[in-house]
């Protein structure tokens, strides 16, 4: 990563940022001359040249755009290579990720944080762009890929995952009280892993604090997980009431609650309960899928690999093959009843993996065209991030789309993914240059 960077800063000294985030001025204009442009919404591309000022798409011409000769437009040829936007993953544990779970509990937090920036400046590399945390103490790594300090993608932050006592955000063990019975915070609390809140009023205090700290969408466990250690797959979590309440609070705040939930009851009670977003759902049924259809109600999918973690029990690895083989029903029940469908990857505590993540875009080729894919990946996940209103951190421009005004994050692919989506797999090689925010952030056209 460091000889990586050296070598951005090397070749591009006006526009590379620094690892250490210094005042390097940003590029005044960057034209991308020669690009096939998939828009990240229409199936057919056109050729042409797309301006960048600052970090706004400014202009986006079949025709030469003039240059200003100054000096300040920095000119890349694209060599009639694919621009798309830059890649969203809608699922993620930014700072989970980085680590294992022993590594997390055991371990010296600073490490972990540390790990969890490197690992920032991977999932950039990876193409994406923009990144929704699902559940981590992902505020501060937030704050300092924002200011420049490290490379990273943007991040829209549930901050700690809301989870009732005995749910899939409890990360204590068995012998170890809730704080509501006189045990004390564990160490996953304490550093905003989880929340772990039962009861209304509780539910309240824990959405208003991670709303006060910077959530742009509440996270809630309504249901049973593969991860999780006590929860068997099939419970359901929270009343109905207590979900309402973080409804409430984040209705409030102009933005919504999403929830872990992968059965019918769970999924249900959260609908009835005003949830605007359900996590994973491999196991619905084909009502509450209808359900979810007519209500609008988003279904933020995975297509995950069905063998479990190493560190994983034998009951843990079962309900991860259940929940993968899962999807194939469910996916084909939400394109039937048209549900508002987002992607994600969700891997964490399983650092291996990581690298895999663009192996997962390739893998929704089992159940959409090449097209649907990139625009899922793109557009589609955008309009999930706009869910999130006032609250969402960055709304200077449109995401997830090239057009006049939109953020400048883009991906120049070397291959047609149109036609085989496979090439998104080998991101090292396929992804020539990157561009987040107007900066260039790779950049291996030859
Ligand atoms: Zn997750």
């Amino acid at each position: 990563m460091k000889n990586f960077l050296c070598l951005v800063l090397s070749l591009f000294p006006l526009w590379a940022f620094s690892q250490a985030g210094s005042d390097i001025a940003p590029v005044k204009s960057l034209l991308i001359n020669n690009v096939q442009i998939f828009n990240g919404k229409d199936e057919k591309t056109i050729t042409g040249n797309v301006l960048v000022v600052n970090n706004l798409i400014s202009k986006i011409s079949t025709a030469p755009i003039p240059v200003n000769r100054s000096g300040e437009t920095i000119v890349i040829d694209g060599k009639g290579k694919f621009l798309m936007p830059g890649l969203i993953d809608a699922h993620m544990h930014m700072v989970l990720a980085g680590s294992t779970l022993s590594q997390m509990q055991n371990g010296e937090v600073g490490a972990a944080f540390i790990r969890a920036g490197e690992e920032a400046g991977n999932v950039l590399q990876r193409g994406f762009t923009s990144v929704r945390d699902l559940g981590g103490p992902s505020f501060g790594l937030k704050q300092t890929i924002d200011a420049g300090v490290i490379p990273g993608p943007r991040i829209w932050p549930s901050g700690p995952m809301i989870s009732q006592t005995s749910g899939h955000g409890d990360f204590r063990n068995i012998n170890q009280r809730p704080v509501s019975l006189g045990g004390c915070l564990d160490h996953s609390e304490q550093i905003d892993a989880a929340l772990i809140a039962d009861g209304r009023d509780a539910v309240l205090v824990a959405a208003r604090e991670t709303l006060k700290r910077g959530a742009s969408q509440i996270k809630l466990c309504a249901g049973g997980g593969v991860s999780s250690v006590f929860d068997p797959i099939d419970v359901s979590q929270y009343s109905e009431d207590e979900i309402r309440a973080a409804v409430e609070a984040a209705a409030d705040w102009g933005t919504y609650v999403t929830v872990h939930a992968f059965t019918p009851r769970a999924v249900n009670k959260a609908i009835a309960a005003g949830v605007q977003c359900i996590e994973h759902g491999q196991l619905l049924d084909e009502a509450t899928m209808k359900l979810m259809g007519e209500k609008g109600v988003w279904l933020s999918i995975q297509a995950l690999d069905s063998e479990g973690r190493e560190d994983f029990t034998a009951e843990q690895k079962q309900k991860k093959a259940d929940v993968a083989n899962g999807a194939d029903a469910v996916i084909k029940l939400a394109k039937k009843y048209g549900v508002k469908m987002a992607w994600g990857t969700d891997v964490f505590f399983n650092p291996a993996i990581n690298k895999n993540q663009n192996t997962y875009i390739a893998k929704m080729g089992n159940w959409f065209t090449p097209y649907e894919v990139l625009k899922l990946i793109t557009s589609d996940n955008a309009r999930l991030l706009a869910l999130s209103g006032n609250r969402s951190p960055y709304r200077e421009g449109a995401l997830g789309v090239i057009e006049v005004g939109a953020y400048a994050d883009l991906l120049l692919v070397d291959g047609n993914p149109l036609s085989d989506i496979n090439v998104m797999v080998d991101y090292d090689k396929n992804f020539v240059l990157i561009i987040k925010d107007g900066k260039v952030c790779k950049n291996t056209i030859r």
